[in-house]
């Protein structure tokens, strides 16, 4: 008799060498991870949970809907899933359909990469009123993420505040910003499209409250503001140094000059010319949002002082006429029910990676929502060493059987899960509903994707 080989994860030649591996979170750090373990351990079945339907995490929900080109990398994510060896298993929740004690005892390895994708708390009188958003949340509205489907976000004023000097807020003044003509080819949802193009905005403010040598933005981000068709983006040359002091770290000076020289240009721009004006003010912290009648009425901000590169109160304060505030100052992750939470920094308890024996984790749930994709694979390449070197030294014994007693268990459940056949049917459905030169028209329901599959 011919034993048939079910891809279970349990060893189909009895001789022990089967490690079964459940990562946590298909966004980018997981599919690296997954990648190389399913490479390089013998015997690896790297099976990837993720709580939606759909893989890819940040990839196709938080990198801006018109940068398709930073979105191509799922190209290199999808021949990961390809991989015999490799299984994607959405729609399952950790904590909720499945306990983190009941992963550790069915598989050898667990690795968590779930990222960050709480917004941080501006801790400012008024941060609860209508038309104040997280950059998470609204980022994730407009990418069509089934958590924010129902944001409903009050645009209906001239004025909007970005609060924050990082590539997020960068990314959110750009998309307010843009055309629809402009955001033709993106993959942004045709509700967001459609309540952004009628939105009445006229002023756009960008604000930091330190100077533009501590921005984070990186160069080509902050250039991209020079192009746009119904913008002007305007900056106050009083606020941009003539150069780069001494001491600077020569490591971030090479963008800082470049950012500088940008910001000369948007200071040199003239206000009169096109009818949205994004206006860069530096060197200026929220206080408190204003309200009228339970909505934004303002934004009131103090001035600041810059000693040493830390933001330091003049008392002076000046009052922004804008009806929805969008914070951009980070994000922390959300804690799993018996995993060790570090409170302060937001993010997963670890040392270098691991969380305890046969547990890892890697990512923006490891060390804080900082870095761009390739620093993520730096980072996830070397927790998946430190795995291989780990089950180097303990090998996996076979007991544990990975996928085959947690669907059993996910079965018990009535938890529908979802493969990557399934995710191709409504990646599938997507492309096929779309209109025009957009790639996808996203479904942003969980329900309208798993009645894709019936
Ligand atoms: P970020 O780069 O850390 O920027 C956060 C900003 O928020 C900083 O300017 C920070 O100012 C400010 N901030 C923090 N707390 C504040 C407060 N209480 N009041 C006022 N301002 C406050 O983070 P991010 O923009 O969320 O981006 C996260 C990561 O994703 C970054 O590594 C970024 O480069 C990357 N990313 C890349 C792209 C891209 O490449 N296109 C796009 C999006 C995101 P201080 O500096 O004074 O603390």
């Amino acid at each position: 008799m011919t034993d048939r080989i079910t891809g279970s994860g349990t060893d189909p030649f009895g001789d022990n060498d089967v490690a079964n591996i459940a990562i946590i979170g298909s966004g980018p750090s997981g599919c690296y991870i997954a990648d190389m373990l399913a490479k390089k351990v013998p015997g690896a079945q790297v099976d990837i949970y993720d709580r939606l339907p759909t893989p890819f995490g940040l990839v196709r929900a938080g990198v801006a809907p018109d940068h398709q080109g930073t979105k191509n990398i799922v190209r290199q994510f999808e021949r990961a899933f390809q991989r015999d060896n490799v299984r994607f298993v959405g729609n399952v929740q950790i904590g909720t359909d499945i306990s983190y004690q009941e992963l550790k005892d069915n598989y050898d390895i667990v690795a968590i990469t779930t990222g960050a994708s709480q917004d941080r708390n501006l801790g400012i009188p008024g941060q609860e009123l209508t038309g104040v958003y997280g950059s998470g949340a609204f980022a994730a509205w407009y990418n069509g993420h089934p958590d924010q489907v129902d944001l409903n976000p009050q645009l209906n004023g001239k004025g909007i505040a970005i609060i924050g000097n990082g590539n997020v807020a960068l990314d959110i003044a750009r998309i307010l910003a843009k055309t629809t003509e402009e955001m033709d080819t993106a993959d942004i949802t045709a509700e967001a499209l459609n309540t952004i193009a009628s939105s009445p905005v006229e002023d756009i403010y960008l604000i930091g409250r330190r100077g533009p040598l501590e921005a984070s933005f990186t160069n080509m981000e902050l250039s991209e503001l020079a192009g746009l068709k119904r913008c002007v983006t305007l900056a106050n040359a009083d606020q941009i140094p003539t150069e780069i002091p001494e001491g600077f770290d020569p490591m971030a000076a090479r963008t800082a000059e470049a950012n500088l020289e940008t910001l000369r240009g948007y200071a040199g721009n003239d206000q009169q010319d096109k009818p949205v004006r994004l206006h860069i003010l530096f060197c200026a912290s929220p206080t408190e949002i204003l309200a009228t009648d339970g909505s934004v009425s303002g934004l009131r901000l103090e001035k600041n002082t810059l000693v040493d590169g830390r933001a330091v109160s003049s008392g002076e304060t000046v009052d922004l006429d804008v009806q929805t505030v969008i914070s951009a100052i980070g994000y922390h992750s959300t804690p799993i029910e018996g995993v060790p939470f570090d409170e302060e920094r937001g993010i997963l308890r670890n040392e270098d990676g691991m969380i305890e024996t046969g547990v890892y984790t890697a990512g923006w749930c490891k060390r804080g929502p900082q870095g761009v994709i390739p620093a993520n694979r730096a980072d996830a390449m070397a927790v998946g060493k430190r795995i291989i070197a780990d089950l180097d030294a303990n090998p996996a014994t076979g007991e544990k059987t990975g996928f085959a007693a947690t669907s059993a268990l996910l079965d018990t459940r009535n938890v529908r899960t979802v493969s990557y056949e399934d995710w191709q049917k409504i990646n599938q459905a997507e492309i096929d509903r779309t209109e025009g030169d957009k790639p996808r028209e996203k479904f942003n329901r969980v329900e309208e994707m798993l009645a894709l599959l019936d």
